[in-house]
């Protein structure tokens, strides 16, 4: 084993690179994503560099230097990387890996940038996956870039939810856009008069088309839906003022007021009349839902991004720092490390690190869930149709009964093939609405949480990485722009639903079972992998998953001093900061899983392989790292949640016991986080980075 004690200790040679990130992010087989990640990152390291270096930010305007943008997306491909071939894209099956890679390389440099080109793909997305097939191939065709040889302009989206105040921001259902019917002659397309007032809508500046959530005026048109606005439709498209942002400057942001007169044909994904009331196939929360479950992963890898863009800034600032001055001659360690030779400096690059690292590492395995969910979710549609079950109730007692089916496929799975039934196995993994069920139920806590966690804490944690800028941080020429990274960090976890909301969601879906008895056999997994391949920061995360599950399960049947039920959808001083809990740990173990299979597919690639043992090395460090942290703050929030609502120290006395035993059982398994850490800060202080940043060029 790599970090045994009688093997003398592998550092990493150099930063890891492409093959090992592939690995890591498993797309190692994937020459498409490969080829993509080349391009974002020429156009991220070149154009959009430079435009933050010339100051381009510096307007809230949008403008030809930054229009210059939409060009560089296309023309590198970005812009179609969204669509699927029969519509002018390049990329076959699901598109979410993509994405949140293009999303990564563009942040690396400049978040706005990043949004800017995740903007459109956002107004297309309701289209995409609600929309009729007449409108998917008209508006995706449209996005496309023209090919050689065709004029035409290429198309460009609005998503307009968010209203201004009072109206829409967290609380999507209150809506105030509005939709009438305003022309219905007999046997023709009823013509809707469709009125919406957006707040802070990206891509508003440059967007021919919006796709906007508006909700009925008319007795004759039956709640809510999304609905398609273009530029050239009769009446009103006023862009509106722009934001004034502190934030993402290379984006384009307005409040546009929209009035408009268009067929009903708009309404993404169709409608039904019946006795004369136009019935949209979907309302907005359901186009809604089914977009940002998608769109939010990538937002959260773009603040990971920004984290481990941090590092080789840092590293070089600090070995540079001392050099010069008559102390100071070539080969001394002041020379040399700079900085770098004290300890805290090295230990808060750990910090980050491993941040960006569980961070990245949870958004990539959470968008390679989303396309294995995106195929599964469309024969579950196909399956229901021929069921004859239109959601609603029929589908909810359906799904109800169909969860003991995926419960015992689960348990069937984790048995050995020579004692289950694999008869019943096969029939259930076969299932299509079984295996809907699982997925969904890991989709719907990965997705929220990711959102979550790795905007909220890379915000604060690249507060740090400014920190160890010391001025320079605050300023617009620091190097690999830190200070705007950690400004726009907060737009992140703003937009697409701040965190409050991504809590409320996760306070609901992470008590499905179908979710918790998944987690129950990632614990066992931890244990048999620790006791294997000891030093990645299994055991004591294993520990604190445990602790996270009993006191959900403590707080789900108890009351607090006062006899009110503790675990309550509105107690978010209970389930919100449960949730915290249950995102610092979920990303950790991805974390985890990413080492292992470095280790496991690293002698594959000859380039890795050479500095393998380095790397293992320092990726089982971090994690530890990171487990350690991660199980310290799952303790911490249980600890007030299970002792914070009792009035007397002495109350609950029993229960607690076993609470302390468990608490007491994460803190042993911190043995050896620590040592990890220092092993990670000399890994810091010896790995070669290049002579220069790369950006700006
Ligand atoms: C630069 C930028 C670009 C944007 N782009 C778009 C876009 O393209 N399209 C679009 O539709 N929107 C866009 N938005 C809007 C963004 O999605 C919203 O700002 C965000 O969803 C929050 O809504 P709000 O600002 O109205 O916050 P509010 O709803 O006012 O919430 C403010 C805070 O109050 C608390 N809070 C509110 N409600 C609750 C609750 N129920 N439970 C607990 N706490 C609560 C939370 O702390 C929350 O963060 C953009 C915003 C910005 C700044």
């Amino acid at each position: 084993m790599a970090n045994s004690e009688n093997k003398v200790m592998d550092f990493m040679s150099t930063l890891p690179g492409d093959d090992v990130r592939q690995i890591m992010w498993r797309y190692s087989d994937r020459y498409d994503l490969q080829m993509i990640v080349q391009s974002a990152r020429s156009l991220a390291r070149g154009p959009v560099a430079r435009l933050v270096a010339d100051g381009a930010r510096n307007s809230h305007e949008w403008n030809d230097k930054k229009a210059q943008l939409l060009t560089g997306f296309d023309e590198s491909g970005l812009t179609s990387a969204f669509m699927d071939p029969e519509e002018g894209g390049f990329i076959e099956g699901p598109k979410n890996l993509a994405l949140a890679l293009i999303a990564f390389e563009l942040s690396w440099v400049d978040a706005g940038a990043a949004t800017c080109s995740l903007a459109s793909n956002l107004a297309l997305s309701p289209i995409k996956e609600k929309g009729t097939p007449e409108q998917k191939l008209t508006y995706m065709s449209r996005c496309v870039p023209p090919q050689p040889g065709e004029d035409r302009t290429v198309w460009r989206g609005a998503f307009a939810l968010t209203e201004p105040l009072p109206y829409v921001g967290v609380d999507t259902g209150v809506v105030s856009g509005k939709m009438r019917i305003v022309e219905w002659e007999d046997g023709k397309e009823p013509m809707l008069q469709v009125e919406k007032r957006g707040r802070f809508i990206t891509n508003m500046g440059f967007a021919n088309f919006v796709t906007a959530a508006v909700e009925s005026d008319d007795d004759r048109i039956k709640g809510s839906a999304m609905v398609i606005l273009e530029e050239g439709d009769p009446g009103l498209f006023d862009r509106g003022a722009i934001t004034l942002k502190l934030v993402h400057q290379l984006s384009s942001t307005s409040d546009p007021i929209l009035n408009l007169k268009v067929p009903a044909s708009r309404i993404i994904g169709g409608y039904t009349v019946k006795d004369g009331v136009i019935i949209p196939n979907y309302n907005h929360g359901d186009v809604i839902e089914s977009v940002f479950r998608r769109t939010r992963v990538p937002v959260g890898i773009m603040t990971s991004a920004k984290l481990l863009s941090a590092i080789e800034p840092v590293i070089r600032y600090h070995r540079t720092r001392f050099r010069g001055g008559n102390a100071s001659t070539p080969g001394t360690p002041r020379f040399e490390l700079g900085v770098q030779q004290k300890e805290d400096a090295l230990q808060r690059l750990v910090d980050i690190w491993a941040a960006g690292e569980a961070g990245a590492a949870f958004g990539f395995s959470t968008v390679h869930l989303l396309d294995r969910f995106d195929p599964l979710e469309r024969r579950k549609e196909k399956v229901l149709e021929e069921m004859g079950i239109k959601g609603g109730r029929a589908q909810m007692k359906l799904f109800k009964e169909l969860e003991k089916d995926a419960l015992e496929y689960m348990e069937l799975s984790r048995l050995p093939e020579s004692s289950r039934d694999n008869a019943r196995l096969a029939e259930l993994e076969e299932n299509t609405l079984v295996q809907f069920l699982i997925t969904d139920a890991l989709a719907n806590v990965f997705c929220p949480a990711c959102k979550l966690w790795n905007t909220g804490v890379g915000a604060t944690m690249m507060r740090e990485a400014v920190s160890l800028m010391g001025g320079y941080g605050i300023t617009e020429d620091c190097p690999g722009f830190l200070g705007q990274k950690w400004s726009d960090a907060q737009l992140e976890a703003t937009y697409e639903g701040p965190e409050a909301v991504q809590r409320r969601q996760l306070s609901i879906t992470m008590t499905n079972p179908l979710f918790l008895t998944q987690f129950s056999h990632w614990i066992k997994e931890l244990e048999e992998l620790d006791s294997n391949r000891p030093s990645t920061g299994a055991a004591v995360l294993s520990e604190a998953m445990k602790l996270w599950l009993w006191t959900l399960e403590y707080l789900q049947k108890t009351k607090d001093a006062d006899g009110k039920a503790l675990y309550h959808s509105q107690r978010h001083g209970v389930v919100f900061p449960l949730a915290d809990a249950l995102c610092w740990l979920l990303t950790v173990r991805q974390q985890i899983l990413d080492v292992v299979e470095l280790e496991q597919k690293g002698p594959e690639n000859p380039v890795v392989a050479a500095d393998l043992n380095g790397l293992i090395n320092f990726f089982s460090d971090l994690s530890s790292v990171q487990a350690a942290r991660a199980a310290g703050e799952c303790g911490r929030i249980c600890a007030e949640l299970v002792y914070g609502f009792n009035r007397a120290e002495t109350d609950g006395c029993d229960a607690l016991q076993t609470f302390n035993a468990m608490r007491l059982g994460v803190d042993t398994k911190l043995a050896g986080s620590r040592l990890a850490k220092d092993r990670a800060a000399t890994a810091l202080s010896k790995v070669m980075i290049p002579e220069a940043l790369d950006y700006p060029a």
